[in-house]
């Protein structure tokens, strides 16, 4: 028979232990991750083995696209632009910017 203070224990490690499986796909959301929906279905499935589980952290931080500063045209202000993104709107003046890279156009995509 278990009394309260161990049914409190068994408790607050239930937690904790949700709370720590939780990591990879509250990292991947917060840091907009580009595979977010593939970090939360791995981690359903995966998560509770240990290796998985540390997958899954160890690519949800390192994943992140990293952010370019462009300086916008028209208002000369610099501005952030996600790496990978073909363009971002500025956010004084509106100016669609493009980024240093721009696709090609009649290229496909
Ligand atoms: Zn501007």
């Amino acid at each position: 028979m278990m009394d309260a203070f161990e049914i409190l224990g068994v408790g607050l490690l239930f937690v904790l232990l949700v709370l720590l499986w939780a990591v990879p796909i509250v990292a991947a959301w917060n840091h907009r991750h580009p595979h977010r929906g593939t970090i939360l279905v791995l981690d359903l499935l995966l998560g509770w083995t240990v290796i998985g589980w540390a997958v899954l952290v160890a690519w949800a931080f390192a994943g992140v696209p990293r952010r370019l500063v462009v300086s916008c045209p028209v208002c000369r202000l610099p501005m952030q632009l996600e790496r990978g993104a073909a363009a971002g709107r500025c956010r004084t003046c509106g100016t669609l910017v493009r980024g240093p890279i721009s696709p090609s156009p009649g290229g496909p995509g």
